[in-house]
């Protein structure tokens, strides 16, 4: 029997990780032990995406949060590695880009476990963003590159990696659409709690450290959809940390009689919501790919974003957010349009091919 040892700790590795612990599961001769780090620990950013997806609880729940970037990923690494020596895992398999991704990797490669990257070779070229830093050393530390796109291929053949280490198998966050976004329906439950209609709303979700620390940004962002939102709806399900800014910045209450604000959301009322959104306005890298699951437009609100195919196929517009009045041209722009008919992310087998690459080698 081998043995995987999975490390995660953010909302969209939740995600990811269901489909492809459903895939180790039912692989004869493979084995998972769960260590959740607990960097998003809130019933509403994690609990809730373990019940829904139908995934098993975590065998060790390190109960990691808050604090700089260093002293986080630091406190990670030392019990990340603790439970390694002990449980003595065969491979390590981390997904994206947070500090449990980093502390995961680094963790394992020094103590010469071969380690498993899901969602490898994405690249913003933005080495301000923490996600660019814990990205790219955890691809130079792991021994698969499981990429998702072929330009996340093209970057790490770039960067000089050998042909070999790179496994291009697709997304596995459509596979995990494929699996659950036909599980909701349009007008039900959330929606019909907060009185959208289909097509009759834009989704919102605003959580990147670039745009939440830097008040002129957020400021631009909080004024295009307080400007939207006189002619369409704005729900927007705020990220934790998004809230306490808005809060220490005082514009939480003149923002919420404008924009429905709501706590963050389970994986099943988010893809109702951007479903059957008019428009998702957003910086997660996970909901711009959503967006165009679901065929609805998309405005990033970024200067770049690592989902190139998705702006060239025309599904998604990159809105830098320095001016509220560009923001809200860009999103009036791309309402009611569409892209051009494009499979960027394979074929929703790409769980299944993570654990086959790794069971062939181990
Ligand atoms: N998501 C969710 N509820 C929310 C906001 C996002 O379930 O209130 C899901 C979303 O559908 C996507 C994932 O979380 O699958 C994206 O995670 P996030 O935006 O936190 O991170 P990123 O993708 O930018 O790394």
């Amino acid at each position: 029997m081998r043995k995987i040892l999975t490390v995660l700790g953010a909302r969209p590795q939740f995600i990811k990780a269901s489909v492809v612990s459903h895939a180790i599961a039912t692989t004869p001769g493979l084995t998972e032990v769960l260590v959740h780090t607990g960097q998003h620990f809130d019933a509403n950013m994690s609990d809730v995406f373990f019940a829904e997806l139908g995934m098993a609880k975590p065998d060790y729940f390190l109960d990691i949060h808050g604090g700089s970037h260093g002293a986080m990923t630091g406190r990670m690494l030392e019990a990340v590695e603790k439970v390694m020596l002990q449980e003595k895992p065969d491979v390590v398999l981390v997904y994206g880009d947070t500090n449990s991704t980093l502390a995961g990797a680094l963790a394992a490669a020094k103590l010469h476990i071969p380690v498993a990257h899901v969602e490898a070779g994405l690249r913003s070229f933005n080495m301000a963003m923490p996600e660019e830093i814990n990205r790219i050393l955890t691809d130079r530390i792991s021994h698969w590159l499981f990429t998702p796109t072929q330009a996340a291929s093209a970057n790490l053949q770039r960067e000089g990696y050998a042909a070999d280490k790179i496994i291009e198998v697709g997304d596995v966050m459509y596979d995990v659409a494929l699996h659950h976004g036909s599980r909701v329906q349009p007008g039900t439950g959330l929606m019909a709690q907060l009185g959208l209609t289909e097509k009759g709303y834009v989704l919102a979700t605003i959580h990147r450290q670039e745009n939440t620390d830097h008040p002129q940004r957020l400021a631009a962002i909080v004024d295009a959809l307080t400007a939207t939102a006189r002619t369409l709806p704005v729900v927007w399900p705020l990220h934790p940390r998004t809230r306490a800014v808005l809060q220490k910045a005082g514009l939480l209450d003149a923002l919420a009689s404008q924009v429905k604000l709501i706590e963050p959301v389970g994986y099943l009322d988010m893809v109702q919501l951007e479903k059957f959104a008019a428009l998702i306005a957003t910086d997660s890298g996970g909901v711009q790919k959503e967006a165009f699951f679901y065929q609805v437009p998309c405005v990033t609100l970024r200067d770049e974003t690592e989902w190139v195919e998705l702006v060239q196929a025309g599904w998604n517009r990159l809105a830098p957010p320095v001016d509220a009045q560009a923001l809200q041209a860009a999103m009036a722009g791309a309402l009611g349009s569409r892209g051009q008919d494009v499979q960027p992310y394979g074929v929703g087998d790409a769980a299944g091919r993570v654990v086959n690459s790794i069971l062939n080698v181990v």
